[in-house]
């Protein structure tokens, strides 16, 4: 069984300019890259885990998102951030059938395909969402702040702590690639 890396996208890995709809549009936060592409080295299996209601809305095409995909996957191999894969749940959150996170659907999908240990794993992310869907498939969970005090961030107060808060998504995958750190060497001990 492998690890995991299990990444939100919209303002974890790029900016959110609100339904992102455009190849155009996407834009890397500072240094999330290269922490990817560490992380892969050590062994992760790296994941995108994304809610994409713009498509139950109408805002664009399922064609769109892949096409979307395909640019954002090249971009992030180009500085050998591999993606394994990138699980995405197009519906609306009231349909009843979705996927969306809070669930933890997506995540245990990926697991049951690829292999995956998830007491091993880390899901990072933004909103409480992510927090949630990872906390309930056993993962340990990194929120970024951003600019936001976490007492304002909706939904936060309904779940456990997540094991660490970051300012950026820089630093939540630094925090994952010292934390992994630190646990390999107790089991070397
Ligand atoms: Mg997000």
């Amino acid at each position: 069984m492998r690890k995991a890396l299990f990444l939100d996208r919209d303002d974890t890995i790029i900016r959110d300019p609100g339904y992102l709809s455009r190849v155009e549009q996407i834009e890397f936060f500072p240094g999330v890259l290269p922490r990817i592409a560490a992380l892969r080295k050590k062994g992760f299996a790296v994941f995108i885990v994304t809610n994409q209601s713009g498509i139950g809305r109408g805002y664009f095409s399922e064609e769109r998102l892949e096409e979307i995909h395909t640019a954002l996957l090249d971009q992030m191999a180009r500085q050998g951030a591999l993606v394994d894969a990138i699980n995405y749940c197009p519906l609306l959150p009231e349909d009843a059938s979705n996927r969306r996170k809070p669930k933890p659907t997506m995540i245990f999908e990926l697991a049951k395909e690829f292999d995956i240990d998830l007491p091993q794993s880390y899901f990072v992310g933004d909103k409480a969402v992510d927090i949630i869907a990872g906390q309930s498939a056993g993962c340990k969970t990194v929120l970024i702040a951003h600019k936001r005090n976490i007492t304002e961030i909706p939904g936060l107060e309904s779940c456990p702590l997540p094991d660490y808060i970051a300012l950026t998504p820089e630093e939540a995958l630094l925090y994952v690639l010292n934390d992994s750190d630190s646990k390999g060497e107790n089991h070397n001990e």
